[in-house]
């Protein structure tokens, strides 16, 4: 695992356990709170981000929040079940119905205990954190119960899987949604966007992400540089049924 600082008082935890892709999560320590952004994999990956919080304070109250419901975002949740863990609304239902199936499918990446942990605390809209500057709000597109958080001090937004280099996965089908909510992160006007499973998104990958989405949903052609890439965007034209394979 590779420890990255984000900000003056962020820091990325990256864990390189999955192939084909990095995955992090991010510790936010604020005036009042300290902020967990996703679990990864299992009690044993969390062992770390413990230590660490140990290091920061014993008296903070550590908020646990989960981005979407995907096994590589969850399954520390076990170790944090006296805290409070934060979600869209529909991310503990899909949580609550698809814990066991995620379990059997990615079983090989379950590191130390992986016991089914929902959220407790849910939303619809948004939720404001106003002593720390810390925003949590509903932002669909990679998967419909996605969400994403906004540090108003450092100006740092934390999009979880809708952005992603070199391409986004989609699993929700609607692309206007998704290409809305792409367009909502400018508001916010950050300094830094940090996705999940890539560290260093810029507005122009955020731009260059719409037009990959507005082509997908035309069905274009698109040229690729990879191998990667092409198995991507062919998973992504089977959920938009433009292919049946
Ligand atoms: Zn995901």
């Amino acid at each position: 695992m590779d420890v990255k600082q984000i900000g003056k008082k962020s820091t990325a935890y990256v864990y390189d356990e999955i192939e084909s892709y990095l995955t992090s999560v991010f510790l936010i320590e604020k005036k009042s709170k300290i902020y967990l952004i996703d679990t990864f994999c299992g009690s044993e990956s969390m062992k770390p981000i413990i230590n660490e919080i140990n290091k920061i304070s014993h008296d903070k109250e550590v908020i646990v929040i989960n981005t979407h419901f995907h096994w590589d975002h969850v399954w520390g949740n076990c170790s944090f079940k006296g805290n409070n863990i934060i979600s869209y609304e529909l991310c503990r239902k899909l949580l609550d119905e698809f814990w066991e199936d995620q379990i059997n499918k990615n079983s090989k990446y379950i590191f130390g205990k992986a016991e089914k942990q929902l959220p407790n605390i849910t939303f619809k809209e948004k939720i404001v954190f106003e002593d720390d500057g810390i925003e949590l709000f509903h932002s669909p597109g990679h998967t419909a119960d996605c969400i994403s958080v906004f540090d108003y001090d450092e100006r740092i937004l934390y999009v979880g899987d809708n952005l992603e280099k070199p391409i986004v996965y989609v699993e929700s089908d609607d692309i206007d949604t998704y290409i809305s909510t792409l367009e909502s992160y400018l508001s916010y006007n950050p300094k830094k966007i940090v996705a999940s499973h890539t560290l260093e998104i810029t507005k122009e990958d955020l731009l260059n992400t719409i037009k990959y989405l507005k082509s997908l949903q035309a069905n274009e052609q698109i040229e690729f540089q990879t191998e990667y890439e092409r198995k991507i965007h062919k998973e992504n034209l089977r959920i938009l049924n433009k292919i049946y394979i």
